[in-house]
């Protein structure tokens, strides 16, 4: 069923060298490698169906509006979303949130109201509010953890008052490996009148995700980590919700009637997708979705799980491995320091193995503030991952440590 050789032969990248050394590619958290199907069908559209889509009356506008609505249609069924008119296609989750902020402050929100964020946020779930902060004066409430990198539960709960309007949080996070109880958090959010958005990015390559079993009114993710192309992403709302919201921006495709008088606006989804859409990237994003639905989330989940359980124990026996991250439900992100070695000469040695990893603050620093250091090096796992790339990093890691 999870056949890893004929899974690693769809990617082409994965066979490259680096410096002469096979390419070791641990970066997945940042963006994951594509599939020889998610390029085939790019190319494929570009040669064969490219027009501009809704528009036109055309034979190829038509059949390139088709494929566009089929993509919207394969994010609703990989969600489980009830209609496809609550997938809006954005240009990834930093999009996605900005969208919803601005709309949702803009008509939900005034002076004082409280949106819910958690320490582990990454800047794009953090800058969005702290800007309505400074336009409409809302302010920012901030979930914290426990040194395991657990959210504290009672302190979110506490944190709710009547002027909180929105809780916005991460799922799995992309420093910690965290997977946050979102369900639950949910449920109290909702317990409270508040709605939530969930930041999915890190989940929705790694874990199944059902937007009605969460009962999530937003969940936001990017294609480019779940092994499609980069440029596109979802904003998820719940229909009642998106219908209360403003557009976002203004131009074609979002309006129904315009005149220098008055202007009408469009349905949805259309109402927060002005201009011409990536249709070229939603045609990719949905090949994606149904690759990994062809090898199961589940399965990858399984995989996935399996392999950072084993990275764990291997990197654990390491001399002066710190590993910060040990919450109880953890995905396949590990963000490591070793002794006094800076994150950045590790990072740079590894990659002179072949060995991808990513340092730094990885776009968390009130994270890194939390944690009292001022990066990591993190190794980020995805479905083509394998135990013998976990021993190349370990060996890899155990050279440089010699070399300090
Ligand atoms: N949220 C999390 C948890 C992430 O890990 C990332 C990217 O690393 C983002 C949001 C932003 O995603 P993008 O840059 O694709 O918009």
């Amino acid at each position: 069923m999870y056949d890893i050789n004929q899974i690693r032969a769809d990617f082409p990248i994965l066979s490259r060298t680096i410096y002469n050394k096979p390419l070791v590619y641990l970066d997945n958290g940042a963006t994951t490698q594509k599939p020889r199907q998610v390029v085939e069908a790019i190319t494929n559209e570009y040669y064969n169906t490219n027009a501009n889509v809704h528009r036109g009356v055309h034979f190829l506008s038509q059949q390139a509006t088709e494929l566009h609505e089929a993509s919207r249609e394969t994010v609703r069924r990989f969600i489980n979303a009830r209609s496809a008119n609550e997938i809006i296609f954005t240009r990834g989750t930093t999009e996605s949130i900005n969208l919803l902020a601005s709309t949702f402050a803009q008509s939900q929100m005034q002076s004082g109201d409280e949106v819910i964020v958690s320490v582990m946020e990454h800047h794009s779930n953090i800058v969005p509010w702290q800007l309505q902060a400074m336009q409409r004066g809302i302010v920012l409430r901030v979930i914290p953890m426990d040194d395991e990198g657990n959210l504290l539960l009672e302190e979110y709960g506490r944190l709710f008052s009547p002027k909180t309007k929105l809780v916005s949080i991460v799922h799995v996070s992309n420093v910690l490996g965290t997977v946050n109880p979102v369900k639950e958090m949910i449920a109290t959010a909702h317990a409270h009148g508040v709605p939530v958005l969930v930041d999915g990015a890190q989940s929705i390559p790694h874990i199944p995700v059902d937007v009605q079993a969460l009962d999530a009114d937003f969940y936001v993710f990017s294609g480019h980590k779940v092994y499609g192309p980069t440029g596109v992403g979802v904003l998820y709302g719940k229909e009642d919700w998106l219908d209360k919201l403003p557009p976002y921006q203004g131009g074609g495709e979002m309006i129904q009637h315009v005149s220098f008088e008055r202007t009408t606006f469009n349905e949805l989804p259309f109402k927060f997708e002005a201009g011409t859409p990536d249709y070229i990237g939603t045609t990719g994003l949905a090949k994606a979705l149904e690759y990994v639905s062809a090898l199961g989330m589940n399965h990858i989940a399984a995989y996935e799980h399996e392999l950072t359980e084993y990275a764990l124990q291997r990197l654990m026996e390491i001399p002066d491995m710190r590993i910060f991250g040990q919450a109880r439900e953890r995905g396949g992100v590990i963000s490591f320091l070793v002794g006094h070695i800076h994150h950045f000469d590790m990072g740079t040695l590894l990659d002179r193995l072949g060995i991808a990893v990513r340092t730094g603050h990885h776009c968390a620093q009130p994270l890194m503030e939390r944690l009292g250091i001022e990066g990591t090096v993190r190794a980020s796992f995805g479905l083509y991952n394998t135990k013998e790339e976990v021993d190349a990093l370990v060996v890899g890691i155990d050279r440089v440590r010699k070399m300090f």
